[in-house]
């Protein structure tokens, strides 16, 4: 039977895995000249620049994503970093008993408890309480779970998760906590500041962090050294060696329907390919409201992506610098305050910097130079595509004005880099809508806000329309990595269920 696959994302090479792997013929057809999606790095002189990949959920045997990546990688060959520290933070107004400025989020937890409490030994329970939620996630038994399918249990078999139910008490009630609101309780103003800056000062569910850190700690959510190219040309290679196709610089305009099933695919340049199954691994919008001309919905659908259902998750602006130079004893990853804001052309205003020193990957630069990239996240995207769109040269100004300012600001912070910079690449909320499809430049998806809700909003189907499949980062809100295998994995044991074929990987 043939599945024509929309994107050679992460999660269209898994599901062409997955589903080789159960006996279809598959063909991907990828709008780009290289697979990987927003999981990518590109080559700029000697220097590669990566769209961002700092940590992969499941990149060692603690964490149950670890079974799931497994199944379509060696991941014993995957060198991977586990950083002392997940993020620095440059408060503005405080400092920790020494006087430094700067919080550490170290990701061993007994390090991490060590220092905060020799920060603030009167917020103890506080820091025991984050600490045991943390080592609550690391006990927590779920590998059998993470491989099922929900909607395709059995009761007796549903009957059993129940043993899971503290599980989800557990993350429920963890969910509730923000950064704010486990500021709000601490009496270290340093410490109280650090934590409100946590996701550069917007309040989110604090588990956003502490979940990988409890992984971090276990080695099990490192940066797989050479980056996202590498990572993603290893799943290419496994796909193809399953036997499967990637139609390179092929866009789809349309998913073919007749009789309200989906029969094939119309390519930009006019050319239909005939299928029994159609699934979309691209762009959740693009597939409902274009590819399919909006006319499979329902009102569940219709309600996504106005502001107070999901918000959609950031776009990012990014300056990459290749600089000939290294930077030793500073910082992987700081942000710190400005003196002034920095002002995208956006609207978008930003108090702080956050800069990325990729000094530890050594595929990514020659010796003794070094990748440095500062990125902008952005709920204002529309600007930069329209922009792009109607006035290029004036999309141009804006985004190299705007780079110039983010390097005076790292000049002030770091001295001896505008003489040393040998490369610079901007990407901006249009160059990841241009080159991948997502909607609003989106970076992973759905936010997974307050308004985070339990049942993922996006179907791996579309109401009334038959041997039409989906999967990616949209259909759990906060997207990532893990999201886009498990989605694969779910939706080919699904297709697998509907057409009566043996799922393939749990005969492996
Ligand atoms: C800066 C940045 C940093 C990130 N860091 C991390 C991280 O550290 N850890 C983590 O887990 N996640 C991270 N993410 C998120 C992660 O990269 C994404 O969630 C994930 O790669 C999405 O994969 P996907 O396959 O669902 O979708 P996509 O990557 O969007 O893939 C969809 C594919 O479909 C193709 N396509 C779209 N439309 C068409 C069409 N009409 N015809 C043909 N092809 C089409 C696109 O070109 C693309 O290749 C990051 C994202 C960004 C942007």
């Amino acid at each position: 039977m043939d599945i024509r696959i929309i994107g050679a994302g992460v999660s269209g090479l898994s599901a062409g895995c997955y589903l080789q792997m159960s006996g279809f013929k598959t063909v991907i057809f990828e709008r780009h000249a290289s697979p990987g999606g927003l999981c990518t790095s590109w080559k700029k002189g000697s220097y590669t620049f990566e769209s961002g990949f700092q940590w992969l959920l499941g990149s060692g045997p603690a964490n149950p994503f670890y079974n799931l990546w497994t199944e379509l990688l060696d991941m014993k060959s995957i060198p991977f970093v586990t950083h002392e520290s997940r993020m620095d933070i440059e408060v503005s107004d405080n400092a920790d008993p020494t006087g430094d400025k700067v919080f550490h989020l170290y990701t061993n937890l007994n390090k991490l408890s060590d220092y905060l409490r020799g920060i603030s030994p009167e917020d103890k329970p506080q820091i025991d309480k984050l600490l045991r939620s943390m080592r609550q996630i690391q006990r927590f038994e779920i590998p059998p779970m993470i491989k099922k399918v929900p909607k395709l249990l059995p009761l007796k078999e549903k009957i059993k998760y129940i043993r899971y139910l503290p599980l989800l008490w557990f993350l429920n009630k963890l969910k509730k906590e923000t950064n704010f609101s486990f500021a709000s309780k601490l009496k270290s103003p340093f410490l109280r500041e650090a934590f409100e800056l946590l996701f550069d000062g917007e309040e989110l569910p604090l588990m956003i962090v502490t979940m990988p850190l409890a992984y971090n700690d276990l080695n099990a959510a490192g940066y797989p050294v050479g980056g996202a190219t590498r990572f993603v040309n290893r799943l290419k290679e496994k796909y193809l060696s399953l036997g499967g196709q990637i139609r390179y610089n092929s866009p789809v305009n349309k998913i073919r329907v007749q009789n309200n099933r989906a029969s094939g695919l119309l390519l930009e340049d006019g050319e239909e390919i005939t299928s029994d199954i159609v699934l979309s691994a691209a762009d959740w919008h693009y597939t409902v409201f274009d590819a399919l001309d909006g006319k499979y919905v329902n009102k569940t659908i219709l309600g996504l992506g106005k502001e107070e259902k999901l918000k959609v998750y950031y776009s990012l602006f990014i300056v990459s610098l290749g600089i000939n130079r290294s930077f030793e004893d500073e910082s992987h990853f700081l942000r710190f305050p400005l003196d002034k804001d920095l002002v995208s052309p956006d609207g978008t205003s930003y108090p702080r910097l956050e800069a990325h020193i990729y000094d530890y990957d050594p595929t990514l630069a020659p010796s003794d130079k070094t990748v440095v990239s500062v990125s902008f996240y952005t709920l204002n995207a529309a600007f930069w595509i329209k922009l792009r769109k109607t006035d290029k040269a004036g999309y141009d100004f804006a985004k190299t004005r705007f780079a110039e300012e983010v390097i005076e600001a790292l000049e002030k912070k770091y001295g001896r880099i505008k003489e040393f910079i040998e490369e610079v690449d901007i990407a901006t909320p249009a160059t990841f809508f241009r080159y991948t499809n997502n909607w609003k430049g989106s970076a992973q998806g759905w936010l997974p806000g307050k308004n985070l809700i339990e049942q993922s909003p996006v179907e791996f189907t579309l109401p009334g329309l038959k041997n039409f499949y989906y999967s990616g980062h949209w259909s759990i809100p906060g997207g990532g990595l893990p999201v886009t295998i498990k989605s694969a994995r779910d939706v080919s044991q699904i297709i697998c269920k509907d057409t009566g074929q043996k799922f393939g990987a749990d005969q492996h």
